[in-house]
């Protein structure tokens, strides 16, 4: 490839709103045939809110939300954000945690008010009426937070995302050019498959922890596949990394720009469709 090709490949990226780490990155592009993508914040908004308190009887909803809301409040996780904004809208000031632990890719933990308090996938065993409300918050696509302290799960939370409005284009787009679009999420099966069918994703990986999110990646390189992953988070990071093309979302985190080739600096899914084609054009025009 001659460097003055790829480097009008590289200035027209910029044009398109895309970050290309060296004019190299191009050439990885050309075989992709597999974009990963991941769910919150890359085919989401990200921008979630809570949209449902449920507590077992006995449990005041208030009193629940109010002990949620004060753990979640000292994490920056989407979920926790939108279970702080909704805790502090419906019952007011919360109390501050004693004691806070961060758990990723399940929830938090902690001490408030002398409960050891668990907000999200953090309990071994989940009474059927808590898991009763759990599914009937799934079925709708939303995710569903368990709430409960002293071992004991006690309530549901319901917090949802907004799918973003270029992202069913987007995934059009994609498989246009060929590429097979995979969805992965470490949220559940349920919620994965409600917003694969909403932007035209067949092929759906849930539940996967953050640590293991870079083994789906390996495993789909094992099958053959060239793989390009899409992705915004701190979870994301190791399987951007490790994939053919990694691209980041410009309104993600700096971890998962670093780790990438490429950044879509808008956060439009479209421009990964954007990306490959240019990749592709710049490689024609040189051959
Ligand atoms: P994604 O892979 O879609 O970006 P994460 O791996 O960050 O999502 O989280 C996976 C799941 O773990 C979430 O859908 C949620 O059910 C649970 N979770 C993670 N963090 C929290 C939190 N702070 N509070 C409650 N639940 C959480
Ligand atoms: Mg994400």
């Amino acid at each position: 490839a001659t460097p003055t090709a790829l480097m009008v490949g590289t200035g027209r990226g910029a044009q398109l709103g895309i970050l290309i780490k060296g004019p190299e990155v191009l050439e990885s592009t050309r075989r992709v045939d597999t974009v990963v993508l991941d769910k919150t914040g890359t085919v989401t908004t990200g921008r979630m809110t809570l949209q449902d308190v449920w507590a077992v009887d006995g449990v005041d909803e208030r009193e629940l939300l109010r002990l949620a809301g004060a753990l979640e409040h000292a994490s920056e996780h989407p979920v926790a954000r939108a279970v702080a904004a909704g805790a502090a809208e419906r019952v007011g000031e919360l109390p501050a945690a004693e004691r806070f632990e961060n758990v990723p890719g399940r929830g938090v933990r902690g001490q408030v008010e002398g409960r050891e308090v668990a907000v999200g996938r953090l309990f071994d065993s989940i009474p059927p009426q808590v898991a009763h409300a759990a599914e009937e918050a799934e079925r709708d696509g939303r995710t569903a937070v368990v709430v409960g302290w002293d071992g004991v799960a006690r309530g549901v939370l319901a917090v949802a995302d907004a799918v973003k409005e270029t992202s069913a284009e987007a995934v059009r787009e994609l498989r246009a050019l060929g590429l097979t679009p995979v969805l992965l999420t470490g949220d559940n099966q349920v919620v994965a498959e409600a917003v694969a069918r909403a932007v035209g994703i067949d092929r759906v990986i849930a539940g996967v922890l953050p640590e293991d999110k870079v083994d789906v990646v390996r495993r789909l390189q094992d099958e053959g596949r060239v793989v390009a992953m899409v992705g915004d988070g701190v979870n994301d990071a190791a399987a951007l990394a490790a994939a053919d093309l990694g691209l980041a979302m410009g309104t993600g985190t700096d971890a998962a720009i670093e780790a990438s080739d490429l950044t879509l600096v808008r956060g439009d899914l479209r421009v990964a469709a954007d990306a490959i084609r240019l990749s592709r054009r710049t490689l024609a025009t040189i051959k």
